[in-house]
């Protein structure tokens, strides 16, 4: 393992490259990052880091993401097959026709779980942490708000705006039920619910705070609460333990895992530093375009 980890090291500095890795990554991936975050998080890190070669350990929308807002770097996915079901669900034709059956005023918010192609067809971008405010910032317009319809319900709950959702949603986050919830919150009465956005209405209802990755590792730091909840992907507890020891952390459900954020291994990583694959190459028309809807993002939410 220390030699894969040593060669890794050594052929990053070589190639002046930079380790972004989600929340939701496998415990080693984590531990060589060079940073580790939300969405939002990594966005804003790869448009700002003077690395030549961004290695994106996360799923094809996040790397895409980060291609778009940084035209002059190299990024790099280690496997060109994890995707994410969700940013799956919608695509250009598809957005096309629902915007004809849209109210003119329209604006369409693409969250982050898109495919580039949407995003140029956005007008705006969103993430999990900021999503109430990006729909906030569009005065008085209709919202037509895509892919996933968990949290474009949650949004819709926020604001006084008419929110159209779209049907998509993430196999992982519509595990956890309400009935998971109670029959831990019977075990520990005293404990805290964090849940993930892209839940469930029931389970979102139950919770005491709702939040992205990023902001539940925040909370549980700051939290006097000894027993805490998490209804999302298990890949954040790896981190929640490391940096809460004296905090216990029980997962919603035991089965909340995405095989897609898993794909990405040691081995696939040096590859990639190795190979310099799997290059995310997007024609300059759409990243053009959806770097308008990332950038409005970044405007309202810097
Ligand atoms: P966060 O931005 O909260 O990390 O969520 C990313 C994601 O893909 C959830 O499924």
């Amino acid at each position: 393992m220390k030699g894969l980890v040593a060669r890794i090291e050594e052929l990053k500095c070589r190639r002046n490259a930079v380790i972004l890795a989600h929340n939701y990554q496998r415990p080693e991936i984590q531990e060589i990052a060079d940073f580790t975050g939300d969405s939002l998080d990594l966005s804003r890190k790869a448009a700002g880091t003077e690395a030549e070669v961004v290695v994106f350990c996360g799923v094809r929308f996040m790397a895409e993401t980060a291609a778009v807002i940084s035209p002059g770097k190299i990024i790099l996915l280690p496997d060109a097959d994890a995707g994410c079901p969700l940013a799956d669900t919608v695509d250009t034709g598809r957005l096309r026709a629902k915007i004809n059956e849209c109210p003119e005023d329209t604006a369409v918010v693409c969250y982050v779980n898109s495919p580039v192609e949407v995003k140029a067809e956005s007008d705006i971008c969103c993430t999990s942490s900021n999503a109430v405010d990006i729909v906030n910032s569009l005065g008085n317009r209709n919202i037509l708000f895509l892919p996933d319809k968990n949290l474009g319900n949650f949004v819709s709950s926020k604001t006084e705006k008419n929110v159209i959702l779209w049907d998509g949603f993430c196999p992982c986050h519509m595990k956890p039920a309400a009935g998971d919830i109670s029959k831990l919150k019977r075990k520990y009465p005293e404990a805290v619910v964090f849940a993930h956005p892209e839940c469930r209405e029931e389970v979102i209802q139950m919770a005491d705070e709702v939040l992205s990755t990023g902001g539940m590792l925040q909370l549980a730091a700051r939290t006097k609460a000894k027993r805490i909840i998490i209804a999302t992907e298990e890949g954040i507890l790896y981190r929640l333990r490391k940096e809460n020891p004296g905090k216990e952390f029980y997962l919603a459900n035991d089965n909340l895992y995405c095989p897609d954020m898993k794909l990405i291994t040691l081995e696939k990583v040096l590859k990639s530093l190795v190979e310099m694959k799997h290059r995310i190459l997007i024609p300059k028309r759409i990243a053009d375009r959806a770097r308008k809807s990332i950038d409005r993002m970044l405007g309202v939410c810097s």
